[in-house]
Formats: C-alpha cells, sequence, structure tokens
C-alpha cells in the first residue's frame, strides 16, 4: 500500500533529516516509537531533541506535525534551525527542546487527524470529566459521511452545506464544525473519547524533559489558516494564564490573544470556540512552570477549499481505495492545501518562524532563572 502517497515528501524522510540535523548539532536524542507504521511500512516515531543542559530552568519548546500534514512545515523549521543555531550561544541555564511530529501516523498518512481519526487539537480534555456536546454538528454530520466522492450522494452533501452557509454565513457554519466534536468518530473535528497515543506521548515528553524548568515559551506549530504566505503568532487558551502579560510585552503587535470559548469568535480562520488545545493542557500538565504558550499559524490557501480537500480525503480513508490513482490525486491536493510547493511560501514561513524563535530565545536568555 504505497502507490496513493506523494514520495518526494513522507515521514521518513523528514525524520531521518531531522534526526541527521540534531546529531550535527550535538543534541540529545529521545525516541518515543508509535506502535503502527506508515503506508510504505515505514516505522513511525515522535522524535526529540534537546539542545543544552537537560537541567536548565529556561527552556524554548517546539512542537511540529500537531496535525499530522502540518508536520512537514514544522519539521522543515525545526531542522533547519539545527542547521544555523550555534549551540555555544546557549547559556547553560537555556534549553531547546524540539519535539518533532508529535502525530507521526498523521504526517505519515497525510491526514490532519490520527490514527483514530481523532483531531489532536480537540483531544486534550480531562476525560474523567463530562465531554463538550457540540449538538449542533449532529445536524451537519451527514455531509462528513458521504458515500461518493463524486455522485449524487455528494451533490446532495455539497446542498446541504451551501443551504447552512446561505442562511448562516461560512464563519458560523465552520465555528460549529471546527469546534470538536466527541459522538461522531467518522466525523470530522473528532475529539475522541480517550487521551490518544499523541496525547499521552506529549504529557510523557513534558514530564521526562521540564522538570527542572521555571520559565518556558512553547510554540505549536501549524499551517492551514489565515491567509496565504502569512504567518500569524498567536496564544490561544481558555483563560488569560500568569504570564500572558509578559508574552503580550515580548511579541507587542505581532501577537495576536485568543481566548477560546462557546460564545468566542475570531477573524484569524483559527476556531474561536474549539475545546481540547494543546496550549492549555501544556499549562496544566506544567503547574511549576510560568508558560507561555504561542501558535505559529502560516496561512496557506482559502478556507472553503481546504474544507474541500478535507472532505475528499475523509471520503477516501472511510470508503476509498488507498492505493489508487484517486487516492494519489487526493494526497497530493492535501498535502498541497497545508504545505503549498511554493518555495516563495516555504522560505517565507521559514523566515518568520526563526525571526519568533531568536526573539524568544533571546528573552530567554536575557531572563534571570
Ligand atoms: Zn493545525
Amino acid at each position: 500500500m504505497s502507490t496513493g502517497f506523494p514520495s518526494h515528501r513522507n515521514f521518513t524522510r523528514q525524520r531521518e533529516q531531522f534526526l541527521a540535523a540534531a546529531t550535527a548539532a550535538n543534541a540529545r536524542l529521545y525516541h518515543y516509537p508509535h506502535p503502527l507504521c506508515g503506508p510504505f511500512g515505514e516505522a513511525l516515531s515522535t522524535d526529540v531533541a534537546l539542545i543544552g543542559n537537560p537541567q536548565a530552568k529556561r527552556v524554548l519548546i517546539a512542537v511540529s506535525g500537531t496535525h499530522g500534514v502540518e508536520g512537514f512545515y514544522g519539521s522543515d523549521c525545526q531542522r533547519q534551525w539545527l542547521q544555523t543555531f550555534n549551540p555555544q550561544t546557549l547559556p547553560d541555564d537555556v534549553a531547546v527542546l524540539m519535539i518533532h511530529l508529535i502525530n507521526p501516523w498523521g504526517t505519515a498518512w497525510i491526514r490532519r487527524v490520527n490514527e483514530d481519526k481523532i483531531d489532536l487539537n480537540r483531544n486534550y480534555l480531562d476525560f474523567s470529566q463530562a465531554l463538550p456536546d457540540n449538538q449542533a454538528y449532529d445536524a451537519l454530520h451527514a455531509i462528513y459521511t458521504c458515500d461518493q466522492l463524486r455522485g449524487p450522494h455528494r451533490d446532495q452533501a455539497d446542498a446541504l452545506l451551501n443551504e447552512r452557509v446561505q442562511s448562516q454565513g461560512w464563519p458560523a457554519v465552520m465555528s460549529i464544525v471546527e469546534a470538536g466534536q466527541y459522538h461522531h468518530p467518522d466525523g470530522l473535528f473528532y475529539g475522541g473519547n480517550r487521551a490518544c497515543w499523541s496525547n499521552r506521548t506529549l504529557h510523557r515528553i513534558l514530564q521526562e524533559h521540564l522538570g527542572a524548568a521555571s520559565v518556558a515559551m512553547c510554540f505549536d506549530l501549524h499551517t492551514g489558516a489565515g491567509d496565504y504566505g502569512h504567518p500569524m503568532l498567536l496564544t490561544i487558551t481558555q483563560a488569560a494564564y500568569p504570564a500572558l502579560a509578559d508574552a503580550q510585552q515580548l511579541f507587542g503587535p505581532w501577537l495576536f490573544t485568543l481566548i477560546t470559548g462557546a460564545n468566542s469568535h475570531s477573524d484569524t480562520g483559527v476556531a474561536a470556540t474549539a475545546t481540547g488545545y494543546a496550549s492549555q493542557a501544556i499549562i496544566n500538565a506544567l503547574p511549576h512552570v510560568r508558560l507561555m504558550p504561542f501558535v505559529i499559524e502560516c496561512g496557506t490557501y482559502p478556507g472553503e477549499q481546504i474544507h474541500n480537500v478535507l472532505r475528499d480525503d475523509q471520503w477516501l480513508h472511510l470508503y476509498g481505495n488507498l492505493d489508487s490513482p484517486q487516492a494519489h490525486q487526493i494526497k497530493q491536493q492535501l498535502l498541497e492545501q497545508f504545505f503549498p510547493a511554493d518555495s516563495d511560501w516555504q522560505e517565507l514561513v521559514w523566515v518568520r518562524t526563526r525571526q519568533i524563535w531568536d526573539r524568544a530565545l533571546g528573552a530567554l536568555i536575557k531572563m534571570q532563572g
């Protein structure tokens, strides 16, 4: 099972290049093997590179691939940073923790979701508590389980979506769909009913590597929301957190603060209604750390277009043949939606990400631990 997948960009290539760059930078490496394989039969793993003192009090963290397919951007930035950074400029009490492809299955299979069809960024919840009940999604669910890629059933599903968009507007419909839902494992933006492998692995990594930290900045790397080639820096949590004012002062007008909630709105393309984002989970997991959680979100194509390709990919994994020319076409399109082949786009997102990390690291170095 391989012909459906692009060969020029794949999990193994990203992983090998990251590990080579980390090794050349004298990083300490840690591996978290995933139980499943990729479409070429390749072993999957989340890898962690730690640069600097493992007992450092101040740490810059970067996480790639929360949404698997978006990991090509994040992984490329992590690799390029490792290739260009001079580790000797790092003081003894500052470290950098690169968490490479936290949803390796999603990257390998060119999907946003993980092996359980879970959107990892809706899964960081306390599952001992009642789960969010997104009843408005129920009426839209049939759109996302359509059994045809093209044909009368797909036309019906398109008509249902268009009808809702006509009456409510695209942002309102997307704020329902993208809020996440916990009842339909075969639907879009499914948050799961337990902590999935990537969620548990991220918690393990944080416990294992941030025990000595007192201050940290964490960058969760995403693509697909916002205008083409316009990376946004956001901080997204359920409530103001203790270090929010520091984060705002550090980045000034570059930083967009998004407090999520059922009635929250945003013009960024990032779902303000969503539950289970990584940022809040990282704050909760590290109560001893003065944490600033950031998201870098690099815009690609219009939301309607991306949504349609996500629907095609949904069809492919529910009903299609992953080893077919049709699969190849859908996977190529999906990769393009979240990682444009345009070299100007790729260069620009790297330059901006590097600027953001430079400012963050500069501030961590100046800070007193
Ligand atoms: Zn994302």
